[in-house]
């Protein structure tokens, strides 16, 4: 991004409600994983019963519908599925954030997720490329896992 480059909300004459991001609201099951990336650690619910994973977290095993489960922390590092580098036509909050990419991120623990990637030049996406988990603390109360190549 250019310094001199207009924002769309001065462009329009936007309130700052229109260019608002969306934050997630967390639910009574998914609140231990927005606390756990409040901390930069990536948690996911694991079933007690027979292991299984569930990303995003339910309030059952969707496996084997046990309600048991622990909190583990993942590794933070997955592979890159696929992707989309979004360079038009977006809801006004993301505007000023074009282009930006969405992607498809199947991480090491099993469980496949929809985030961004970030800190990455867009020549060097890659299906298959090695991605590690980055934490962006987008308010004092939030914070989003987003992704950045490995190593
Ligand atoms: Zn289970």
């Amino acid at each position: 991004m250019s310094d001199d480059k207009v924002s769309i909300k001065d462009l329009l004459g936007l309130s700052d409600e229109d260019v608002a991001k969306p934050l997630p609201i967390p639910t009574d099951w998914s609140q231990p994983f927005w606390e756990g990336t409040k901390q930069h650690k990536l948690l996911m619910k694991k079933c007690a019963n027979c292991g299984n994973i569930d990303h995003p977290p339910y309030l059952f095993c969707t496996d084997c519908m046990a309600e048991e489960h622990e909190w583990i922390e993942a590794s933070g590092k997955g592979t890159l599925y696929s992707y989309a580098i979004n360079s038009f036509g977006v809801p006004f909050p993301f505007w000023d954030d074009m282009p930006y990419v969405l992607a498809i991120i199947d991480l090491d623990e099993g469980p496949r997720v929809i985030s961004n990637i970030v800190e990455c030049d867009l020549e060097r996406l890659e299906n298959g490329m090695r991605l590690q988990v980055v934490f962006d603390d987008v308010t004092p109360e939030v914070t989003l896992p987003k992704w950045k190549p490995a190593g």
